[in-house]
């Protein structure tokens, strides 16, 4: 028994942005996996070269830029197409977390989650849908977050740039799905990585999240694969503009 061909991505070409830990290195995995040349992203070049050369294959490459540096996406794009060719998936999965009170929320902390989460998923779209819109077909999947729909205390800011996400994938949409594209996010539930270590440890909010959670559990970043999957093959085909919640159901129950 063989896959069903809608889902056959063999030979197609992937950025995945933030892939040197966590998600984005399952993510990347995932994708080669499926037979996909892989172009892994960092901001620690050492970091991500480990990352990639950990998986041993030669369709799997690295890059390293800030994506917060305008100038340097737009070097660090035309790096990826030179090393694998013209990109067909584009995965903005970079993010990071800051937790405070709303009233003590510092205001650089604000800044650098609007960069980092929103900013520049904006810059490495731009930068890689124009060659996807001249070719007239192209997939972007933008990581959300669960955040993007449910209120907690002290990520208001983190919350804020998912939420934003979210409508920035509807307006991509928008713009570049009558040339051909299909841009969607994927918003994961609470995963066990990096950057929930602290919440992970934290005896009381496990107890909370499991209880919260119809899955009863925490998420690996393996359980987000099958949906990237879908979202990069052209079983998406007709799935545009859409979040799709991977969260072991925890928006579908109050
Ligand atoms: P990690 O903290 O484990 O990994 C973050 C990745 O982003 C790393 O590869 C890091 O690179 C890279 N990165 C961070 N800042 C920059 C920057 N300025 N420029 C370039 N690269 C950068 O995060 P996760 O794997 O947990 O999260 C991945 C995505 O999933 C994020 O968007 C997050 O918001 C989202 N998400 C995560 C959830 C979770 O529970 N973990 C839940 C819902 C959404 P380097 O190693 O070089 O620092």
């Amino acid at each position: 028994m063989t896959a069903h061909p809608l889902f056959d991505i063999d030979g197609r070409t992937a950025l995945v942005t933030g892939s040197s830990r966590g998600i984005g290195r399952a993510f990347a995995q995932g994708l080669l996996e499926a037979g996909c040349t892989v172009v892994m992203h960092g901001r620690d070049p050492d970091r991500v070269r480990a990352a990639a050369d950990a998986l041993e294959d030669d369709r799997v490459h690295h890059v390293a830029f800030d994506v917060t540096d305008a100038e340097a996406v737009a070097i660090g794009v035309e790096e990826a197409e030179t090393l694998v060719g013209p990109l067909d998936v584009l995965v903005n999965n970079v993010g990071i977390q800051h937790r405070a009170p709303l009233l003590d929320f510092p205001d650089a902390a604000w800044q650098e989650l609007l960069d980092t989460n929103l900013t520049s998923a904006f810059l490495v779209a731009r930068a890689v849908a124009r060659g996807m819109v001249a070719r007239g077909r192209g997939k972007i999947v933008n990581i959300a977050s669960v955040q993007s729909a449910l209120a907690r205390p002290g990520i208001a800011p983190y919350a804020a740039t998912k939420g934003a996400l979210k409508m920035l994938t509807q307006g991509m949409c928008a713009d570049w799905a009558p040339a051909g594209l299909q841009i969607n996010a994927l918003a994961p539930g609470y995963i066990d990585t990096e950057l929930t270590q602290a919440l992970v440890e934290d005896a009381e909010f496990s107890r909370w999240l499991r209880a919260r959670t119809p899955a009863a559990r925490w998420g690996t970043a393996e359980d987000l694969i099958g949906a990237l999957l879908f979202l990069s093959s052209p079983a998406s085909d007709f799935v545009n503009g859409h979040t799709l919640y991977v969260d072991g159901g925890m928006l579908a129950v109050v």
